[in-house]
């Protein structure tokens, strides 16, 4: 719980700074993205007037999953895995806030587009367009100018956003039907599946693969139709 109570602390300095350092922890780098999932993950807590501690119950809905979405998960504590966080397939600068308990949500979205003195110095904008072929003296200069760029989204006034309260119902009528996670085993490859996802067909619980179902993932910068390669039968298929 350590984590989360030096965020909690952190947002009651309101240390922009320090909370992206937390961020880049698990984003592995300092960048504009993720200073604006940070920003716009403080500037929505404020307004719902919560903190994101480990008992709170905070949803986050992003619209994307760029470097945003991990600055975003680090500041509200909502994650893929404790599934108070949805990512909507959308492509939008826009972050909703649930606050369960209170009943309220704020939308938070991303006014015209982001700009800062550093982003526009022909430096930086020349480095980012050719950033794989950079050497790693330029390379470096390039972090340092990043590092400069994100200070300034995490200083920018708070008028770069449009601010709504959006009503928490079509939110938390969504997420009603989320279970507590039961398994069952995939009766052809033996790999324990997900009741809520098995396919039963004559009372067997076969995974989606087994069962010829379709699936989709987050892969790169939007949901898709995704087939990895399939897991061996460990019994005789249906
Ligand atoms: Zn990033
Ligand atoms: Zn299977």
């Amino acid at each position: 719980m350590r984590f989360r109570k030096q965020i909690v602390e952190l947002l009651q300095r309101r240390d922009l700074w320090g909370l992206l350092n937390k961020a880049a922890e698990l984003h592995g780098h300092i960048c504009v993205g993720l200073a604006l999932g940070v920003k716009t993950s403080a500037v929505a807590l404020e307004r719902l007037g919560v903190l994101p501690a480990d008992d709170t119950d905070i949803i986050a809905v992003t619209d994307n999953n760029t470097c945003f979405a991990d600055g975003v998960q680090v500041v509200m504590g909502a994650t893929l895995g404790n599934n108070r966080l949805i990512y909507r397939d959308a492509g939008r600068f826009a972050l909703i806030l649930v606050d369960r308990r209170g009943g309220k949500a704020v939308r938070i979205s991303l006014a015209g587009r982001l700009t800062t003195p550093t982003m526009e110095n022909p430096r930086y904008r020349d480095y980012w367009s050719r950033l794989p072929q950079l050497t790693e003296e330029k390379r470096q200069e390039f972090r340092s100018l990043m590092e400069k760029a994100s200070a300034e989204v995490l200083e920018a006034p708070d008028a770069i956003f449009k601010i709504e309260e959006v009503p928490p119902d079509p939110i938390l009528d969504a997420l009603k039907s989320t279970t507590r996670p039961s398994w069952t085993v995939c009766e052809r490859c033996g790999v324990a599946t997900l009741a809520e996802r098995a396919v039963v067909v004559g009372g067997r619980h076969y995974c989606p693969d087994c069962a010829g179902l379709k699936t989709y993932a987050v892969v790169g910068r939007k949901i898709t139709e995704f087939k990895p390669p399939s897991s061996s039968p460990t019994q005789t298929a249906f």
